[in-house]
């Protein structure tokens, strides 16, 4: 059975999408710890993210490097936190998390509650940004 980010890859799911190449996908959380946490994941679905061949280690590792300067770009904060999680997704997928501090990259905070709008229009300046790194 496809990972449910296999399916937001698809189109069967929607995604707030930033950023897409020929392997690999970035998105909105749908539950972030802050404005613009980002997922970036390889299409190919593979659960845990150290178990990918070194070359699509690499490769998604470069795509986050762009993505994650294209979020610094449009969202206010220090740095952009990087965690592996993957508890809950058996997909393997790279968190960028806006921080100012510490304390914001900790996956037991409450998430945000962004409306669709928002969501819409965060992704999509992200999205532009990102345009730069190309
Ligand atoms: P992890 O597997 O790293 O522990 O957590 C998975 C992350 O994926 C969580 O932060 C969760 O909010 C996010 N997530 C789970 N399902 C969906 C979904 O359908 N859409 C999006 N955009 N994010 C999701």
């Amino acid at each position: 059975m496809s990972s449910i980010f296999s399916k937001i890859v698809k189109g069967e799911i929607p995604s707030y999408k930033i950023a897409e190449t020929k392997d690999f996908y970035a998105f909105l959380d749908i539950n972030p710890l802050a404005k613009g946490h980002t997922l970036v994941i390889p299409k190919k679905e593979v659960d845990y993210l150290f178990d990918l061949k070194d070359d699509e280690y690499a490769g998604l590792q470069l795509f986050a490097k762009k993505v994650a300067l294209a979020i610094k770009e449009v969202i206010p904060c220090t740095r952009i936190g990087v965690a592996v999680i993957g508890l809950e997704v058996p997909h393997a997928h790279i968190h960028l998390v806006p921080i100012n501090g510490m304390g914001d990259l900790n996956f037991a905070n409450p998430k945000l509650i962004i409306d669709a709008a928002e969501m819409k229009l965060i992704s999509e300046n992200i999205a532009k940004a990102f345009q730069n790194y190309l």
